[in-house]
Order: C-alpha cells, then sequence, then structure tokens
C-alpha cells in the first residue's frame, strides 16, 4: 500500500503537505520530529511520490477503521505510473535517501550528496532529499548540510527526520518547516496488527496498548514469541514473594543474560504493576486486557504502596542499567525489592 494511506492515520501531517502540493507552494526544507517508529519516513516517501506522480487521485483517511467515509480527504500518488513504480522499488535517480553509516552521518555521506545536488534533477520535477535520524549528524556533517539548506539547489526538497527538533543545530532547524508527528491512534495500530499479523483483536490490543502508538515497537513484539516472553515475565514476578533467594537470583540471571529484552522486559513489569494499581479504580483502563482475571487476583492480594515501592525500584534499576551500572548486581537488587510481598 504506497503513498499516505501507509503513514500511520498521520492526519494532521498528511494534510499540511497534500496542501502545501495542491497549491504549488513547496517548501525547500522539511523536518519531521515524532517518536520513532510512527510513520516520518513512509510519509516522506509518500510525499515524495505524490509530488511525482502523472496520476494523483483522492485519498481517504477515517477516524475509525469502520467508520463510514464519504468525502476524500486528501491526494494520493497512484503507486502505478513510471515515476511511482521507481520510488517503490528504490530506484528512482532523484529520490535520493541518506541514512546513517553506523552510528553517525558523517561529513563525506554529506559531501557526496552535494555533489549530486550541483547537477540537475535527472527526470523528477521534484527531487527529493531525504534524511532520516537527522539527530546522528555530527557537528561537521551538520555545518556542510547547512551550507546547502542557506542555498538551496534548484526542485529540490528536503526532508529531515528525526526525533525531537532540539537535538539537531538550531541553524538547521531555522532552515526547516517543521512538521510533528504524533504516535499511531490506538485504533489504527490494533487494526495494522490484526490485519499484517493475523491476530486476534484481544492480543492486537494488548500488543497497541503497550507499543504506545508506534509501529516499530508494536513489529518487535509481534515476533512470535512475545506474549509468551510477557507470560513468563509475570509468572515469575507473581511467584517471587513465595520463592528463596535462590530462585529470585535465578530469575535476574536469566535476565541478565538477554541484554536485548532487558529493557522490554522493564516496561512488561512496570506496565504489569501499574494494571494492579489502577484495576480497582479504572479496569477499563488496564494494558494487559487479557490478563483482566489475573490482575483481580493480584490487586486483592497486595497494596498501592507496595506496588508504587516496586514500580520507583524497577525505574532506578532502569536509569542505572542505562547510565552503565552492572547489570547483574543492579537486577540482583531489584528482584530481591519486588520479591517483598
Ligand atoms: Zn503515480
Amino acid at each position: 500500500m504506497p503513498g499516505f494511506a501507509s503513514s500511520g492515520d498521520q492526519k494532521r501531517p498528511v494534510r499540511l503537505l497534500t496542501a502545501a502540493l495542491s497549491s504549488g507552494n513547496l517548501p525547500h526544507a522539511l523536518l519531521f520530529t515524532g517518536i520513532e517508529g510512527i510513520g516520518k519516513k513512509t510519509t516522506a516517501m509518500a510525499f515524495a511520490m505524490a509530488c511525482n506522480c502523472f496520476n494523483l487521485h483522492e485519498g481517504y483517511q477515517t477516524k475509525q477503521p469502520d467508520a463510514e467515509i464519504t468525502e476524500p480527504t486528501h491526494i494520493e500518488p497512484c503507486g502505478q505510473c513510471r515515476s511511482c513504480k521507481k520510488i517503490i522499488s528504490g530506484n528512482h535517480p532523484d529520490i535520493i535517501l541518506l541514512q546513517p553509516s553506523g552510528a553517525m552521518i558523517k561529513v563525506d555521506q554529506i559531501r557526496a550528496l552535494c555533489s549530486k545536488l550541483v547537477l540537475k534533477p535527472y527526470e523528477a520535477s521534484k527531487r527529493f532529499v531525504i534524511i532520516t535520524d537527522a539527530q546522528k549528524l555530527n557537528l561537521e556533517a551538520g555545518n556542510t548540510l547547512l551550507k546547502t539548506l542557506e542555498e538551496p539547489p534548484e526542485h529540490t526538497v528536503f526532508i529531515l527526520t528525526a526525533l525531537q527538533a532540539a537535538d539537531i543545530l538550531p541553524t538547521i532547524v531555522s532552515r526547516c518547516q517543521q512538521i510533528r508527528f504524533n504516535p499511531i491512534p490506538f485504533h489504527s495500530l490494533q487494526t495494522y496488527i490484526e490485519k499484517n499479523h493475523g491476530l486476534g483483536a484481544s492480543d492486537a490490543s494488548v500488543i497497541a496498548s503497550m507499543s504506545q502508538g508506534s509501529f516499530t515497537r508494536a513489529e518487535s513484539m509481534m515476533k512470535p514469541t512475545w506474549i509468551n516472553k510477557r507470560n513468563w515475565i509475570i509468572d515469575e514476578l507473581e511467584a517471587l514473594p513465595t520463592r528463596s533467594i535462590n530462585l529470585c537470583l535465578a530469575f535476574s540471571e536469566v535476565l541478565s543474560k538477554n541484554k536485548g529484552w532487558l529493557l522490554p522486559a522493564f516496561e512488561i513489569m512496570k506496565n504489569w504493576f501499574r494494571d494492579i494499581v489502577i484495576y480497582n479504580y479504572a479496569p477499563e483502563r488496564i494494558i494487559n486486557k487479557d490478563l483482566s482475571a489475573q490482575i483481580n487476583i493480584a490487586a486483592k492480594k497486595t497494596t498501592i504502596n507496595v506496588l508504587i515501592l516496586k514500580i520507583k525500584a524497577i525505574d532506578k534499576a532502569e536509569r542505572e542499567i542505562n547510565a552503565n551500572s552492572n547489570i547483574r548486581l543492579t537486577l540482583d537488587s531489584l528482584m530481591l525489592t519486588l520479591s517483598k510481598g
């Protein structure tokens, strides 16, 4: 599904971009900001496609997945013409995608880009330069890019994407029109998960809640074992107060060996205790909706004060590990705190 329809229901950005296209008044440089995995790059590609499509047509965005749609809300590229097909296959010579090489975007990458921009576009009416993760421009690369932005080449639109404008050189930001992207609405994400991964409404709802509006987070949870891992972590957490110290430390040992899983595991733990806190007041707001019976039982066995202490202890462990403290020692200490009933 090429075009704006794949942008994850980013209504406002799509409206602003298609209005600029309709008016024929395209900005030289745009900065798309927002958390990872919410369709910034996809929308940039859709915009490049729309600006060069030979057969633009009307498109629709809906409030709810099953809501009736009557009025077109924006314009869409066709996805079928020569230009669209080249962009979709990544073979359009005038749609230039620049991504970090390793941890940074280096000055050599920007210099190579600038030497291409001296020439006229090969075939596009509008050439696009899409720079993703622009917060990774190092200082030299940023300053080199700035010179180009100050004297922009003809028929060229720059789109930078970043988590937030504050991470980028202010002189670059001031050259760009900023468009903020919001997290994907819950229902859009749930529908996406149901359609693309064949999950039932209940499981899709849990994944959509936990991914906090990010396609990328949802995708990483979608690996078939995610629900199993969540269940395992929650079962272990609930068993901790009845376990010997050795068994509590065994849990932290297993977690410490799966470093890629540590941050998701912390999220799962905090969401679990948070669900127990709010269950008695607002049961409709729990995240682990499929576990409401288990949450009900857990809520009867503890107090809010104990739960808040546990959530704070997880936050503290997370901060310490992010600051490079010893993972095993931090987790051991956390498990001993969480084992107090
Ligand atoms: Zn087209």
